[in-house]
């Protein structure tokens, strides 16, 4: 019934999978026939803190009973405690834009290089070079940004001046002139293919770019948010970016985004803003996800689960060594490489036929993004279906 409602009056943008969830306990999904499911997407590295996660739904109701919003023409106490603990947690003296999406943080992480580029360069700086294997976003400025060419489809052009791709960060070097305002990557690529980047070569980079007065745009909307292990993956590389965006872990579901910045008074009055970017209920919510995260954290059990996972999934790999070439991945960002790989989406299906819910990214890659908060049991259960699913398809 409802999915003849969906396909009758939602548009159709995606490859949908007509499963009606009902339920979720951390990383346990329940639909509206009473199946459970090990859910290793997290809402593609969104719910953080798992599924009815009590601490994050009670901060959501108290705040929502007593303000959703008010616009940012006034002080929203909980955005400004969020900005602060951003800081604190990164370590570094970064201003926060908070906006609803990773794509619109994106847009205005280049909304804010552009400024640079004006304010600075006598001839306008104002190009900006991203990966080929990246992905910024869906917006028109971003899909643009996303160095992948299957997203520049002719349908939507012409699209904005400006951005030009390399394959690698070692070609990044020879591709900067006068007109390059900033550099942008993803310190791991996920829909790239959950490529982690060498640390060495990205300090590299990142040397290279402050030398040459090049911004350096690192987008973290997926590996931010102690999906890394650290708080930022910036953190964990070691480096200081002048601008980072944050969004899917951020709020545990509630649509947020955010640029940090050094450059903290680029930006003046009038240069940037969004009606619901930073509102009550999306502060309140990113704050209480921070202040679960960072105790999970300094207690070791983060460590300690990510540790079970990697064990967890090498062990897999290794039960199936003609698929799959490669362990990929830090933190809970996770992937197996397949080699020849037989129909991804036929195992993906199968997966969920035995109730664990995983991911693809590229071409080649199986991808898992499992809620921080995972219980050993919960992995347990995830890679014994996945198992079941495999021996099914091969
Ligand atoms: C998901 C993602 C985006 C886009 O975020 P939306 O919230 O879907 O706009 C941008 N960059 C990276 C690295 C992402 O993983």
């Amino acid at each position: 019934m409802y999915k003849e409602m969906d396909k009758k009056y939602v548009l159709n943008t995606y490859p949908r999978n007509y499963v009606n969830f009902k339920q979720g306990s951390n990383a346990t999904l329940f639909d509206d026939k009473g199946r459970d499911y090990i859910d290793f997407t997290a809402g593609i590295g969104v719910t953080s803190v798992g599924h009815g996660n009590a601490r994050l739904a009670n901060a959501i109701a108290e705040q929502a009973s007593n303000l959703i919003h008010t616009s940012n023409l006034y002080l929203i106490e909980p955005q400004a405690k969020l900005a602060k603990k951003i800081a604190e947690l990164y370590g570094e003296d970064v201003g926060t834009f908070f906006a609803n999406s990773g794509a619109e943080a994106n847009e205005g992480a280049i909304k804010l290089a552009r400024k640079y580029g004006e304010k600075n360069f006598e001839n306008k700086r104002y190009k900006v070079i991203t990966l080929a294997h990246s992905f910024h976003g869906r917006t028109i400025t971003t899909v643009k940004a996303t160095g992948q060419k299957s997203f520049h489809k002719p349908d939507f052009s012409p699209y904005p001046d400006g951005f030009s791709y390399e394959q690698n960060i070692k070609d990044i070097y020879g591709s900067v002139n006068d007109e390059t305002v900033a550099v942008m990557i993803e310190l791991v690529q996920g829909e790239g293919g959950v490529q982690p980047f060498d640390k060495k070569d990205v300090q590299k980079l990142a040397a290279f770019l402050k030398e040459k007065d090049v911004l350096f745009i690192v987008d973290e909307v997926q590996t931010g948010v102690y999906r890394s292990g650290e708080f930022l993956a910036t953190n964990l590389y070691g480096i200081k970016p002048d601008i980072i965006t944050l969004a899917k872990g951020l709020a545990g579901g509630v649509p947020i985004g955010a640029v940090l910045t050094t450059h903290k008074d680029l930006f003046e009055v009038g240069d940037h803003g969004s009606t619901f970017g930073g509102n009550f209920l999306s502060t309140r919510a990113g704050l209480e996800v921070l202040n679960i995260l960072e105790s999970y954290k300094n207690s070791g059990e983060l460590d300690e689960s990510f540790i079970y996972f990697d064990s967890k999934l090498k062990e897999f790999a290794l039960a199936y060594p003609k698929m799959f070439d490669e362990v990929v991945g830090l933190g809970l960002m996770r992937g197996l490489r397949c080699f020849d790989c037989v129909d991804l989406s036929k195992l993906i299906d199968s997966a969920f036929k035995e109730g664990v819910l995983v991911l693809k990214a590229g071409r080649n890659t199986l991808r898992f993004l499992p809620p921080l908060t995972i219980t050993k049991n919960e992995i347990n259960e995830g890679f014994k279906r996945l198992k079941n699913a495999f021996n099914k398809v091969n």
